[in-house]
C-alpha cells in the first residue's frame, strides 16, 4: 500500500511540499539536480521544478527526483499579459510538455529573445553601454534572458547600488525596462497548460500589485479561461491576507497551491520555506484530479 503523503484538506499542519522553484534552467542560482538534493534535504516530500517560459530543466530534475526518492511534477511558469499587467502563470504538468504547450513554449523563448532585444535598446538609454552583451555575460549561460540578468548588469556597471534599485528604477512593474507585449494574453497560456493535461495555477496573487478588487477580475478571467487554482501562499505571506485570498477563491471554486518561489541559496527563501496555511475550505492542488498521483507516494520512497 502507497503511504499517504499529502493531506487532503489545509487544516493547519505544516506542510511537506513546494510547487514553485527555479533552476539555473532559467533565472535561479542551481542547477536542478542541486534544487532537487536541497529539497530532499530539507525534508520535502513533493516538488514542482516551475522554470520561467521553459521545461528544459525537467529531465535533469526527474532524473535526480528518482535517485533521490522524491515525488517530482514537472512544471514551468508562464510570463503573459491581462489588462496591461505581466501575470505569471504556473502549470503543473505531470504527462510534461505536450499539445499545444509544446509549440506555446517555443514561443516563449522566441518572445523572451524579442523582448531582450527591447529591454537592450531602453537599458543603453539610461547609460548601459552594449547592454544586451553585458546582460548575457551574467547569465552565464545560452539559456533565454530575464530582467534580473540587466539588473545584474546595472549592479555591475555601477549604475544603480543593488538588485532591488535596479527594478525600483529601471525593469519593475511600469518602468521602462517592463515590457509586456511579447507575452500571449493570460487566456491563450492557460488554455496551453489545460491541452496539455495540466493545471494552471495563477502565481503569487497578492504580488501583482492589484488592488482586492482587480484581484477578484483577474481571477473571474482567469477562472473563465478555465484556470482551476492560484497560489495561495507563495513564500511568506501575511496570515490575514492569506485568509482573504482563500475566501476570494473559494468564491470561484479555484484549488490553493503552495510555493516559495525559491530561487537561490542564502536569501530568505528557501525550498518548503512559506507562510502557514490556514485551516480553509479551499482545496489542496494536490487533490485535482489531473495531479492525483501526487497525493501518495510509491512504497519505495515512503
Ligand atoms: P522576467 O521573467 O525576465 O520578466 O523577470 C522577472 C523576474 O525578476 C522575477 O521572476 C524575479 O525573479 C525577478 N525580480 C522581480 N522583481 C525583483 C526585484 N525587485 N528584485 C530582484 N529580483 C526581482
Ligand atoms: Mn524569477
Ligand atoms: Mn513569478
Ligand atoms: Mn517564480
Amino acid at each position: 500500500m502507497p503511504m499517504p503523503a499529502l493531506p487532503l484538506r489545509f487544516e493547519g499542519e505544516p506542510l511537506t511540499i513546494d510547487l514553485h522553484m527555479h533552476s539555473t534552467a532559467s533565472d535561479g542560482a542551481l542547477p536542478p539536480a542541486e534544487v532537487v538534493a536541497l529539497c530532499r534535504a530539507r525534508g520535502l516530500t513533493h516538488m514542482a521544478l516551475t522554470d520561467h517560459d521553459t521545461m528544459d530543466g525537467i529531465v535533469e530534475a526527474q532524473a535526480a527526483a528518482r535517485r533521490e526518492g522524491i515525488r517530482l511534477v514537472p512544471g514551468t511558469e508562464l510570463s503573459t499579459q491581462w489588462r496591461g499587467v505581466n501575470i505569471h502563470v504556473v502549470g503543473l504538468l505531470p504527462e510534461g510538455p505536450r499539445g499545444d504547450l509544446v509549440a506555446g513554449l517555443v514561443a516563449q523563448a522566441e518572445a523572451r529573445e524579442r523582448r531582450a532585444l527591447a529591454i537592450a535598446e531602453r537599458m543603453e538609454k539610461v547609460g548601459l553601454a552594449d547592454a544586451l552583451a553585458r546582460a548575457r555575460e551574467q547569465a552565464g549561460s545560452p539559456r533565454p534572458l530575464g530582467r534580473p540578468d540587466f539588473a545584474r548588469a546595472l549592479v555591475a556597471a555601477g549604475l544603480v547600488p543593488d538588485m532591488g534599485t535596479a527594478f525600483a528604477k529601471h525593469l519593475g512593474n511600469g518602468k521602462p525596462g517592463d515590457i509586456k507585449a511579447h507575452w500571449p494574453f493570460l487566456s491563450a497560456a492557460v488554455g496551453w497548460l489545460l491541452d496539455a493535461g495540466g493545471v494552471a495555477v495563477l502565481a503569487h496573487p497578492l504580488r501583482h500589485g492589484l488592488t482586492r478588487r482587480k484581484r477578484g477580475q483577474l481571477l473571474d478571467d482567469f477562472a473563465a479561461a478555465g484556470g482551476q487554482a492560484a497560489e495561495l501562499v507563495s513564500g511568506f505571506q501575511n496570515a490575514d491576507l492569506t485568509r482573504d485570498l482563500a475566501r476570494q477563491l473559494q468564491d470561484r471554486g479555484l484549488y490553493g497551491s503552495v510555493g516559495s518561489d525559491f530561487h537561490f541559496p542564502g536569501g530568505h527563501l528557501a525550498p518548503g520555506s512559506m507562510g502557514a496555511v490556514p485551516r480553509t475550505a479551499t482545496p489542496p492542488v494536490w487533490t485535482h484530479p489531473r495531479l492525483a498521483a501526487l497525493v501518495s507516494l510509491p512504497a519505495s520512497a515512503a
